[in-house]
């Protein structure tokens, strides 16, 4: 029987986890890795919302895929009922550039939820994700389905050397010996690409992206995900949390750029009919997602060695239909 190791313990790491127990896939053993102290991950740092804002099918394969995966993790939600998962609306509201916004959200009309002045609002129905609560979800379950072994490293793996066996060098001296390795890195993936110089990892990218959140213990309201002219509020019920943002920049740090943040939060604050907490009061957050070409999602397969990232838009929802056509194409 065969030894896997995945490389990343985020979303796509465990989701693939996830799928490989309930599939029963018969492995001998699964190693996932993770060094969270050194590799943030991006999953951890995340608005986490999923709604196809206006997409639908026939357009282009990202935007198929995406119709895909939402449906399958929809069907996921309704059959497992994850923890840290909420099914809520998403509204999208625009007050410039109408007439294209319309042609996008044809279904919207004149209203009056959460603004001061009306605006033209069209709502959806989307997935407000916790992803601490839901990624230790995903692991435990597995843990409970899965036909083989699971062992969790916490430690950064520094070296490949490819031959029969791949065999992975950590930072902590370790020397582990599997049959097959899968890359679930996120933007840490393009580090490994001269193993595959000729793929999509060579033009992969990381893109920083931030925004506030606030712990509001006492604020009574249905959850919420609001979008008005491209800026996010988004209010978290269950866990008492709300955020504002989010950016998105081609920086590959973790600093926050703040005065972008600041605007964001004026906008928002002239325009909405409740009360704020106060800009400072928030805690920054950033992360740094994948951004591999076209925005596409990838699955490479090479001999012993398989990447999978790239998951930029709706990762939450999308991550799931990738991590199962990995499963049924290629172990
Ligand atoms: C501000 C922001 C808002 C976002 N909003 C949304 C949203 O609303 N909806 C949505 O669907 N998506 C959103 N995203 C995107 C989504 O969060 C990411 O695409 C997704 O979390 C990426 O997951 P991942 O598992 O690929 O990577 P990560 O979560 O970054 O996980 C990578 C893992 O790999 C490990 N690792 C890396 N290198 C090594 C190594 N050499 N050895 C051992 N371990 C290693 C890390 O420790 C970590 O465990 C947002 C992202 C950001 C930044």
């Amino acid at each position: 029987m065969t030894t896997l190791a995945i490389i990343g313990s985020g979303l796509v790491g465990r989701s693939l986890i996830y799928t490989l127990a309930k599939e029963q896939k018969k492995f001998e053993k699964i190693t996932i890795f993770s060094s969270d102290k050194i590799t943030t991950p991006c999953s951890l740092n995340s608005t986490a919302i999923s709604a196809l804002r206006g997409i639908t099918k026939g357009h282009s394969s990202l935007g198929d895929n995406l119709v895909e995966g939402f449906g399958i993790f929809s069907t996921h939600v309704s059959e497992s009922s994850p923890y840290g998962v909420e099914k809520i609306f998403q509204y999208n509201g625009a007050t410039q550039k109408l007439d294209q916004f319309k042609l996008r959200y044809p279904d919207g009309e004149i209203s009056h939820t959460f603004v001061k002045e009306p605006i033209y609002l069209s709502q959806e129905v989307a997935y407000m994700i916790d992803p601490k609560t839901y990624l230790h979800w995903l692991l435990e379950t597995s843990k409970q389905m899965a036909p083989f072994s699971l062992e969790e490293i916490d430690d950064m793996v520094t070296e490949v050397q490819e031959g029969e066996e791949v065999v992975l060098k950590t930072l902590n001296g370790r020397n582990l010996h599997f049959d097959k390795v899968i890359f679930t890195s996120g933007s840490y993936n393009r580090y490994w690409k001269d193993l595959y110089p000729d793929s999509k990892l060579k033009s992969s990218k990381p893109s920083q992206g931030s925004y506030l959140e606030f712990n509001l213990p006492l604020w009574e309201r249905e959850s919420f995900s609001l979008t008005i002219d491209g800026d996010n509020i988004i209010w978290n019920n269950p866990f008492k949390r709300l955020y504002i943002g989010s950016t998105t920049n081609d920086s590959i740090h973790h600093l926050p750029p703040l005065s972008e943040l600041k605007e964001i939060y004026m906008r928002l604050n002239s325009l909405v009919d409740f009360e704020l907490p106060k800009f400072h009061e928030g805690e920054l957050k950033v992360g740094l997602r994948e951004k591999a070409q076209k925005r596409e999602p990838y699955l490479l397969n090479r001999g012993n060695l398989i990447f999978f990232g790239g998951l930029y838009k709706n990762a939450f929802t999308l991550t799931m239909k990738m991590a199962t056509d990995l499963s049924r194409q290629y172990l």
